[in-house]
Order: structure tokens, then sequence, then C-alpha cells
């Protein structure tokens, strides 16, 4: 058993936060300290994001067709990506597609656009269709920590349009949970708060292992708790409280 001391300001730090409209981004100095470029481009990535693409990508696409086309944004970036895309395309297709400044996942640096790997691509749409090579590297992504974050019918919950080529890191085994219940992150977040502790947590088996998956809500600016698994790891939720992940 470990006691494990939990912070206030660790709430807006790992991989599972959820950010949208309502939850922006809060420690962007930290997020650029632990950035790496992805698979040999100019695009960089949070490092663990990084390496689980690269992985990825060695596997399926042989052929070079999958490239990155965004990856990691500043806030400078995000707020002259928004003003542009108003200028060109806007307010009805910016609201859509675009996140406003300090609400883009693309700040995280947990967040990769894809494109097809052809002239021309749309920066803001690249295309990444829903066959070969681009399903193949949507059954890895799961399994490698990955969802596919704006789903058709999710618009109301995310404030987003499907984007099939944008994938975010949340790590394994929560995008496997999130891909085969079909959710939107922010409803795996309300999901996760259904079990709050780790006698009452949220059981997952995988072909390995058991994992045991809660939420704590942080009531004081700190909080100390006995974690009875030998291997967890705990993520905020940039809202109020952090979820724990443990290996059995
Ligand atoms: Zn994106």
């Amino acid at each position: 058993m470990k006691t494990v001391l939990f912070r206030k300001e660790d709430i807006y730090r790992g991989n599972l936060i959820l950010i949208n409209r309502d939850n922006p981004i809060r420690v962007e100095e930290e997020i650029k300290r632990n950035l790496v470029p992805v698979a040999n481009s100019h695009h960089l990535l949070n490092r663990e994001a990084s390496d689980k693409i690269h992985q990825i990508l060695i596997k399926v696409d042989l052929n070079n067709e999958i490239r990155p086309v965004s990856c990691f944004r500043s806030k400078e970036e995000q707020e002259n990506l928004y003003n542009q895309s108003i200028r060109d395309n806007g307010m009805d297709f910016t609201r859509k597609y675009v996140a406003r400044p300090d609400t883009s996942e693309h700040q995280s640096g947990l967040a990769i656009d894809l494109g097809e790997n052809k002239p021309d691509i749309d920066f803001i749409c690249p295309s990444f269709p829903y066959h070969g090579v681009f399903n193949k590297f949507r059954r890895l992504a799961k399994l490698n920590g990955f969802i596919e974050r704006y789903k058709e019918d999710k618009e109301q919950i995310t404030g987003i349009s499907k984007e099939p080529w944008h994938f975010r890191y949340v790590g394994y085994p929560h995008s496997l949970i999130i891909e085969e219940a079909g959710l939107a992150l922010e409803e795996y977040h309300d999901f996760v708060r259904g079990f709050d502790s780790e006698e009452n947590s949220f059981l997952y088996r995988d072909t390995e292992y058991t994992w045991s998956i809660f939420y704590v809500g942080l009531l004081d600016d700190i909080m100390y708790l006995d974690i009875k698994a030998d291997y967890y790891s705990i993520s905020g939720n940039n809202r109020d409280g952090f979820i724990i992940t443990c290996r059995k």
C-alpha cells in the first residue's frame, strides 16, 4: 500500500485532462517543456504520445500514406488559426472545426491531426478516410492510447463537428474502453465519476490484466489517499479531481 499526495495544481495535468469550451487548458509552460518531434517531422507532441504515434506508424504506414498535419499549437498559434479561419471560412465553419484559444486540445500536446499524404492537404480538415491503411491506423491507435476524439452525433457534447483526422492521446486502457463503448471523452469522464474509490472502481479486463479505474474529487488544496495496487497512474481531469488507473 502506498500513501499518495494529491495537490490542486495537478488537477490540470495528465493524459486524461478534459479540454473543451468549458474546461480550458491551464499549464501551457509545463506542456511546452515536454514536447518532442513526431516521426522525424517538425511537428511536436507530448513525449509519450509521440512515441506511441511513432510505434503505430512504423507498423501500419509502410508506404508513407499518412502524415502529421497539425500537432502541438501554442496559444498564439491557436489564436492566429482561429482568427484566420473566421476571415477565410466565416464564423459558422470556424465554430464547427476550430476551437477557441485555450480550449483546443492541440495546446495540450496530446492531440494530432493526421492526413492522407497527397498534394494540397487541407490544414483544418485534412482527409483521413475510413478504409485501408487509415482504418489499420485506427485499430492500432485505440490499443495504444489514442481515441478518435470528435465523432458523429457527439457534436452537442463536444462542441466540435465530426473530425475523422483528429486523434487524442488519453492512454491505455482508457482509449480501448472509450472506443469500444462509443463514448465522447466528456461522457467517459462522467461515467468514471460514478466509481469513487479503489473498492468501488470500474473493472476492465483485457487479455493480460485487470484494470481498476476510479475518480477522486479534491475538496481541499491537498489530500492524501492510500492506494493498494502496486502499479497505478494518476491523471487530473482538468475540472475538480483525478482519475486513478490501477493494473492488477
Ligand atoms: Zn485537431
